[in-house]
């Protein structure tokens, strides 16, 4: 496969943007190097480069694409929108429109605020959090990604008796102290962490069914708890829905689970690829935020009518009979596909999969929380990464990222993949 533009492309890049790339996860870093490939169109499951090289799609955008590349209906209705204004700083009538579909999708979010991004939609159900409770600390699960503002960039200590230390250069000692990080389905290290600090808790921060660690689903009985520990502490739950929201059903996974958080962030699929994020919940809850309460939060771009005219119209896609089963019936084929091959070439591999998401870890062990993930084989996914890379399937450059489906992924798709799949697990 040819990749000269890419490479001219990603040099050229290097001058000008730190680090050649937006996002540092754009960069191959996590798989040993390599130059990013440069896209120029997607179309369904399809992305082709700026060599003209043709790749399937599981990437989907590290989730928002969950109705495949330019989806008519969602592409239509942005450029709609796009004739009659993209940006008025006054409310529009959509926003009313879209307010009141993710209440009928999410009945928790009794009252929501349109922002535009997943890191903006946690960081202020924090903030809100700790405005009603009057308390300042939180507790995380080791590993979860909620974005990058900066008490969520905080990692654990060794448990939960010690504080976190920032992950990032800028964050400040007093910042990680707000922060107590447990393993996630680990109750045990949870009634501790509540046990010291629970009278500081404001809120637990969680992400229902892990995304950011490959696909981790919760223990039976592991959010419940949690729930029922938190409230009894009078600490408010968050779900970080933001990967997990119309990704596996149209409900979330607070219906996937029938368990209701009191606040709730969102983001990715819900702009069916703009950028947008969106937090709500308890009404009493959401009106400590300004203009109501003395919580403060704006934006001169949230709920901008480019976003809301594609969200309402992904949506709408999503509301579709049968979508979340067929992502489930062609999960099912690829995650199995990828086992039997796995088996035949002797190579160790742990699938974790819900519906139409999965993730491959190079081990022979299970996967339930951050510690088992980050004991899986780099190297091992490196090589597979760049294999099927070479083969036209594009996956995240991660080992701790997932392989999402798009609702235009067909058997086809799935079949070429397993090709590819058997013949990197023979190079290997
Ligand atoms: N929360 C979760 C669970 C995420 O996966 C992400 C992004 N990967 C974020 C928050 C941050 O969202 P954004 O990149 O839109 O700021």
């Amino acid at each position: 496969m040819k990749c000269t533009q890419s490479i001219a492309l990603h040099k050229e890049a290097e001058q000008h943007i730190v680090g050649g790339v937006n996002s540092p996860s754009r960069a191959y870093k996590g798989v040993g190097g390599g130059t990013p490939i440069y896209m120029e169109r997607g179309e369904g499951p399809y992305f082709y480069d700026v060599d003209g090289n043709r790749y399937i799609d599981y990437l989907a955008a590290y989730g928002p694409i969950v109705t495949g590349h330019a989806h008519p209906h969602i592409t239509k209705a942005i450029q709609n929108q796009a004739k009659k204004g993209v940006l008025f700083g006054t409310p529009t009538a959509q926003e009313n429109t879209f307010a009141k579909m993710l209440k009928q999708a999410i009945p928790s979010l009794e009252k929501v605020r349109f922002v535009n991004s997943g890191t903006e939609a946690v960081m202020t159900t924090i903030r809100v959090a700790r405005a009603y409770t009057n308390r300042e600390k939180i507790i995380k699960f080791a590993g979860c990604y909620h974005g990058h503002s900066d008490i969520v960039l905080v990692q654990a200590g060794s448990g939960p008796s010690t504080l976190g230390n920032p992950d990032s250069a800028g964050v400040t000692k007093g910042t990680a102290n707000e922060v107590i990080t447990v393993p996630f389905n680990d109750l045990a290290n949870f009634k501790e962490a509540l046990r010291l600090w629970g009278d500081q808790i404001a809120a637990v921060l969680v992400e229902p069914i892990v995304g950011n660690f490959g696909i981790v689903e919760p223990d039976d009985g592991f959010l419940q708890a949690v729930n029922e520990l938190a409230h009894a502490n009078d600490s408010l739950v968050i779900y970080d829905e933001v990967i997990t929201a119309f990704r596996f059903m149209y409900g979330s996974a607070q219906q996937l689970y029938n368990i209701e958080p009191d606040l709730t962030a969102l983001g990715k699929v819900i702009g069916g690829g703009l950028p947008i994020g969106a937090y709500g919940g308890r009404v009493d809850i959401m009106e400590q935020v300004a203009p109501l309460g003395p919580a403060y939060q704006a934006g001169t771009m949230a709920g901008n009518p480019l976003s809301m005219a594609s969200g309402i119209a992904c949506l709408e896609v999503l509301q579709e009979n049968g979508i979340y089963e067929e992502l489930d019936r062609l999960g099912e084929k690829l995650a199995d596909g990828i086992s039997r091959a796995a088996n035949q070439h002797g190579i160790e591999i742990t699938i974790n999969r819900l519906k139409g998401a999965l993730t491959v870890y190079f081990t022979n062990k299970t996967v339930r929380n951050f510690a088992d993930a980050q004991a899986t084989d780099s190297e091992k996914f490196g090589q597979f990464f760049h294999l099927m890379l070479e083969q036209g399937i594009n996956l995240a450059p991660s080992k701790y990222e997932a392989w999402f489906l798009t609702i235009t992924h067909t058997d086809k798709e799935i079949d070429e993949t397993l090709v590819a799949v058997e013949r990197a697990f023979a190079k290997m």
